[in-house]
């Protein structure tokens, strides 16, 4: 049985990018640890499908579509869990990527995380309890070959948490970064596909463990530091990378 501390039941939590990958098992987590889940993702079908399966609700949505955003949160909130898992990634030494590319992996990786924090909070501090969980990546603490823009957007990601953990430690609210290392997901396997050969044993050898992980043990970390358990630990940003960046 699970310890009481653990359980998520009555506890409402909205996960951006849930439809698949580290999201998808992130929500059936929260959902099979008794949070009330929406899933919001680019692919309203996939998400529509697997809400219908855990017993969670689904919502259509771009996450750098910030007016939107703060929309469908007005609606659908409060929440007393907020993940922002939603990112996009791609393989391309630094001289080789545009101010798009910029401008993209920033709006998916980053901004979104502003826009959705920023309408998520005010319910967290007015009932005085909120978890917030930011799917950050070991890339935004080491640094990534192939993925300048990426690890700035992620590092990013890793400030803005530490900063809301500092604003709101005494308010009853949580601020976490995970950094996953070499997940098993679709993106995983684009970026891979986009970059030179043998990258992908290039980083399962960049793990302690030489293997990948799997987006499972991500939505436990997750579903822990949403937990009653976790009150204690706020502004930390937790490697789930088989240890790739242990001592950062
Ligand atoms: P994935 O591509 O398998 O799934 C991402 C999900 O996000 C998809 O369902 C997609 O539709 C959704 N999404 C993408 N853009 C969106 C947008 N603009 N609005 C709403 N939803 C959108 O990716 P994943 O591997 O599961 O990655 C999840 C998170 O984990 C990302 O933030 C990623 O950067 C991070 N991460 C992944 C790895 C890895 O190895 N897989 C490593 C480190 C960090």
């Amino acid at each position: 049985m699970m310890p009481n501390g653990l359980s998520l039941t009555g506890r409402r939590a909205f996960v951006t990018g849930g439809a698949r990958g580290i999201g998808e098992a992130i929500a059936r987590r929260l959902a099979a640890q008794g949070a009330e889940v929406v899933i919001a993702d680019l692919d309203g079908a996939a998400a529509a499908r697997l809400a219908e399966e855990i017993g969670a609700s689904a919502v259509a949505l771009d996450v750098t579509d910030l007016a939107r955003v703060a929309r469908v949160i007005a609606d659908t909130g409060p929440f007393a869990i907020l993940v922002n898992n939603a990112g996009v990634d791609q393989h391309a030494f630094f001289t080789k990527t545009t101010q798009e590319d910029w401008r993209r992996l920033l709006a998916v990786n980053l901004e979104a995380v502003f826009a959705t924090t920023h309408a998520a909070l005010p319910a967290m501090q007015a009932a005085g309890h909120g978890r917030i969980v930011n799917i950050a990546s070991e890339a935004g603490r080491m640094g990534s070959r192939g993925g300048a823009v990426y690890a700035a957007a992620k590092g990013g990601v890793i400030a803005f948490t530490r900063s809301i953990a500092r604003e709101n430690g005494r308010k009853g609210i949580t601020a976490n970064a995970i950094a996953p290392g070499p997940v098993d997901t679709p993106l995983l396997r684009q970026a891979v596909a986009g970059g030179p050969r043998g990258l992908l044993d290039a980083m399962t050898s960049a793990t302690l463990t030489g293997r990948l992980g799997t987006p499972d043990e991500v939505a436990a970390a997750v579903a822990f530091l949403a937990s009653n358990e976790a009150a204690f630990i706020t502004g930390e940003t937790l490697g789930v990378s088989g240890g790739m960046g242990c001592g950062q």
